[in-house]
């Protein structure tokens, strides 16, 4: 079954980083679905008060529970209202639009905002400037719209200026508000914007857009507005309240952006949540030299280093800092430019972390030195910062480790186990830039300068490194098949570090040596040019950049795994270790490893599984020297030959199960028959066809002839409409003895050896697609014949095991029966997701996608158990199975064991274990001791 082996493998990272998301969020889902539409849609807060609290992200959104804690808390917070998710909702049941009732609560809410604010929407001595933003349960940075500066018109912008006697700034925020809306409610591509404002910078040759005075702003004000008419015929919307409601409507749109969309299908969120919109009275980071805005993490996203972190920028708004357009001054600045507020700052985000016993990530502002916080969340984390954090916050006596469990997502432990650069060959090596350390890892690649360039050339099976001047959230495909990202521009805060943090993606950002040329697809960096195809290497922990193609080696933890580093010189290791025995003392489902050699079964263990769920015999005849005599054993007309040529794989196999037991130290060790159909291990017939045609041509030896036309005979023999649905599994054993004879000898002579040798094992020969209790029956015969043979050969009892996979319907249904005969099943949820849904394994990536979009599968079924279907007759085997025999252990050895959503699954139903690559056995167990706290991450 190599073909199909592979392709499973290649999936791994990709569903891995999608199932992991899932298993966080299938909770949310269910609870938002379960709940019936609330009846207030508008939450207010301010004035130290507020409708809402940190439980409400259900309804509103991340960013609108956080904004109302913080306001209950008494932080300085503008106050403002947010409209939930349910209005969302609504927003689309109703044709995108909202009903009355909920306009007049907004119009309500606006009103207690005038009052609390001292400023009235529309006024012009007292005009009320109002943020639009959006916030979903889960933050999705970057994907969705906002609106800053809503409220001006051709009059307000006077009274703004009159009120603050800065007409600079009170232009500078009308263009901005122009500009935002008219690209996000009226559509007009920011393109437009651009030309119109460079126009004006290069009139006045102003260099920078802090060079621009008022009169140059009132200059760009009437250009964009003259774009807007051009675009839509239509005047700038002069009424605020027209401008509030397109607005809000706009963000509500903007949840179903083509990438707010792939967003939510790369992380499984949810698409029927929605967002909520949060709007909320305008502070000014833009006012002038005492001013500033900025962003910032309690601890160090990407290192998870307990360090104050961020950055901010003086005289600018928010979206500056996360755009990546300037590169922002690191926060510590903070403290020699304005103290009394940095002083705050750092006292206030204190103060979070210990409330939400987790880092933080906020926004702020400060206006005229007086600091104001504008949002506050759990922190987006790199594995790597994830295990440091929470095995700190654990030692800080800030949380228990039960709740330090909760505070990993399970599949960010793979980041972990990411390959590094050898430091030897990457220090020999001379680094042309040096960038912002965004996000750690190794990554080395061809250079490509586009999204979509990234996706086309990883189809073809190039790695690349995607080189940007800056990332923007349409970038977000790309990124994703990406080695690594590297940016020219942006703060450890921007988009691209971000999203590469999230990802577990290698990131640098801000590395401005390199001068990215886009449109010619090269750059230049420390006087050379690399073009578009040329390899690129850098390592997202360092910040280094160097200009080739340099190999990785194993990571820190697999090096000490392997034993080439000591536990104590890596830190990292130690907590990774302390964290996963925590999960091990809560857990109850067992871990085993899918494992079919020695050093993968030793590496599994290292990993800290203890068992082998399953070992696929049939992967041991493909090795060089076994294939020739597999072959003559399928080429075999009758039995006498057949037997020999089985005969010859009998020391091999006893060999490779004795190496398996002993790497697995005495754990119980599933040994399933062979299953594939055989025309696997023969040639392709098409092949065979060439290179018979070219002997021919070429007079060749006709022995050599005479042996390809025999095989191609064969082999066409052998052909098979549906091989999947064919001769294989059972089948095989039922038809050919010899071959389970053979496989149980083997089996039952190594466990004979190591218990000589003073090593007791259990093993468990596992009959696979069994589908009818008799093919069972006929199998188990042959075994305890050949097992009870071979022990009295060897003057030795040992204890063992016959059961069953479970992997085709048939199986599942009539499992009371089967259980009679078998003391074990396995579920294999690969062929029992296949032969359920009716969805060719390998055949399922021409259609899933467009399964998706349409809504008609949420996630891959192959990739996490469709609990609704091929879980019903999961639970139900285990129920039926069972009630034969109470004793009947259970697991799972299909892809899903190793799916944090999956494995809450079967905890719930009650297996004994789950069974997945050794690379996935430290995510089991996390998320098998998540599953044993019945709560999943992020809820
Ligand atoms: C399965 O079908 O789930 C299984 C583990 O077997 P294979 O993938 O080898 O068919
Ligand atoms: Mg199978």
């Amino acid at each position: 079954m190599a073909k199909k082996t592979v392709k499973k493998h290649q999936k791994g990272s990709y569903t891995t980083r999608r199932t992991a998301a899932r298993a966080v969020r299938a909770g949310a889902a269910a609870a938002s679905k379960a709940k019936k539409p609330a009846e207030q849609y508008v939450f207010f807060f301010g004035h130290g008060k507020a409708d809402g609290n940190r439980a409400m992200r259900d309804i509103l959104g991340g960013k609108g529970a956080g904004l109302a804690e913080m306001t209950n808390a008494g932080l300085p917070v503008p106050p403002g209202f947010t409209i939930s998710t349910a209005a969302c909702n609504l927003f689309y049941e109703q044709g995108r639009k909202l009903p009355a009732a909920v306009e007049q609560e907004m119009e309500k809410s606006l009103r207690k905002l005038e009052a609390v604010a001292g400023a009235t929407l529309g006024s012009t001595e007292h005009p009320l400037l109002v943020s639009v933003r959006s916030g979903a349960k889960f933050s999705m940075p970057g994907m969705m719209d906002t609106i800053l500066n809503l409220g001006l018109n051709d009059e307000t912008v006077e009274g703004l200026k009159k009120l603050t006697g800065n007409g600079r700034f009170a232009f500078d925020s009308y263009r901005r508000f122009i500009q935002m809306f008219g690209n996000v409610v009226l559509e007009i591509p920011k393109q437009e914007f651009e030309g119109a404002f460079e126009a004006v910078k290069r009139a006045k040759g102003a260099r920078l857009d802090t060079d621009l005075d008022e009169q140059d702003l009132r200059d760009v004000v009437g250009r964009y507005k003259k774009v807007v008419w051009h675009k839509t015929r239509r005047n700038f919307p002069q009424d605020p309240h027209d401008q509030l409601r397109g607005a809000r409507d706009a963000v509500f749109r903007s949840w179903n952006n083509p990438r707010a969309k792939e967003y939510r299908r790369i992380y499984d969120i949810p698409d029927h949540i929605g967002t909520a919109v949060n709007v909320q009275m305008m502070v000014f980071g833009n006012r002038g030299d005492r001013c500033a805005t900025g962003v910032g993490f309690t601890r160090n996203p990407a290192t998870g280093a307990k360090e104050f972190y961020g950055e901010f920028l003086i005289n600018a708004q928010g979206e500056d800092v996360v755009a990546g357009i300037r590169t922002p001054m690191p926060i510590t600045e903070l403290e020699t430019v304005m103290p009394k507020a940095y002083r705050e700052l750092r006292a206030f985000t204190t103060r979070l972390e210990r409330h939400y016993k987790d880092i933080q990530d906020f926004e702020f502002t400060i206006q005229d030195e007086k600091l104001y916080m504008l949002q506050t969340r759990s922190g987006k984390r790199t594995g790597y910062a994830a295990v440091v954090i929470a095995t700190d916050l654990v030692a800080e006596k800030l949380i228990t480790p039960r709740e330090a469990l909760l505070l990993v997502d399970p599949t960010s432990l793979s980041q972990l186990l990411a390959p590094v650069f050898d430091p030897k060959e990457w220090k020999a090596l001379p680094t042309v830039a040096k960038g912002l350390p965004a996000s750690p890892g190794a990554a080395s690649g061809q250079v490509v300068f586009t999204a979509e360039d990234a996706v086309a050339w990883t189809e073809q099976g190039k790695k690349v490194v995607l080189v940007r001047k800056e990332t923007v959230p349409d970038d977000i495909h790309g990124m994703f098949v990406s080695q690594g990202v590297l940016t020219a521009t942006g703060g450890m805060t921007s988009h691209a570090a971000v999203v590469g943090r999230q990802m577990g993606k290698p990131a640098i950002v801000g590395a401005s040596a390199l001068h990215v040329d886009e449109e010619h697809h090269r750059l230049a960096i420390d006087g050379k040019i690399v073009k578009e195809g040329d390899f690129l290497s850098f390592d997202g922990l360092s910040g280094e950049v160097k200009i080739a193609k340099v190999a990785t080696k194993p990571s820190e933890i697999l090096q000490v795994l392997n034993g080439t580093m000591k536990p104590e010189e890596s830190g990292i290791f130690r907590r990774f270790n302390r964290l996963l025995e925590w999960a091990d003392k809560l857990r109850r489902l067992g871990i085993r490893a899918n494992a079919d050699m020695p050093d993968q079964a030793e590496l599994a263990y290292a990993f800290g599984a203890r068992g082998i769920g399953l070992c696929r015999t049939e992967h041991m005849f493909f090795a060089d020297d076994r294939l020739p005599i597999v072959r003559r054993m399928i080429l075999a007309d009758n039995e006498a030959d057949r037997r020999t040529a089985v005969l010859e794989l009998l020391p091999l196999q006893r060999g490779d199960f004795y190496g398996v037991f002993k790497g697995m130290h005495g754990c119980p060790v599933t040994i399933r028959t062979i299953d594939p159909p055989l025309h696997e291990f023969l040639p392709r017939r098409e092949d065979l066809m060439v290179e018979i045609a070219k002997l021919e041509a070429s007079g060749g030896d006709a022995n050599e002839l005479a042996e390809k036309r025999a095989l191609l005979g064969r082999v066409e023999q052998l052909h098979e409409f549906n091989p999947m649905l064919g001769h294989r599994g059972v089948r095989l054993g039922i038809t050919y003895p010899e071959i389970t004879e053979m496989q149980t000898r083997a089996i039952i002579e190594a466990a004979c050896q190591l218990k000589k040798e003073g090593l007791k094992v259990v093993p468990e020969i596992m009959i696979p697609l069994v589908g009818h209790v008799k093919e069972l029956r006929d199998q188990k015969a042959i075994v305890e014949r050949v097992a009870a043979e071979t022990m009295k050969a060897q003057g030795v009892t040992i204890q063992y095991l016959v059961g069953t996979m479970i992997e085709v319907p048939r199986g599942a249904l009539t499992a009371d029966e089967i259980a009679g005969e078998a003391q074990f099943f396995s579920f294999g949820t690969n062929d029992l997701t296949q032969m359920t849904f009716g969805f060719s394994r390998d055949d399922i990536g021409k259609f899933l996608r467009v399964y998706q979009e349409k809504k008609i599968l949420d996630a891959d079924p192959f990739a996490s158990i469709d609990v609704v279907g091929v879980g019903k007759l999961v639970a139900m085997a285990c129920e039926l199975g069972r009630k034969t025999r109470p004793t009947l252990k259970l697991g799972v050895c299909g892809e899903h064991g190793g799916d944090p959503a999956s494995i809450h699954f079967f905890h719930q139903v009650g297996l004994d274990y789950v069974s997945c690559s050794p690379y996935r056995v430290p995510v089991a167990r996390l998320a098998a001791a998540q599953a044993a706290l019945s709560v999943k991450v992020g809820d």
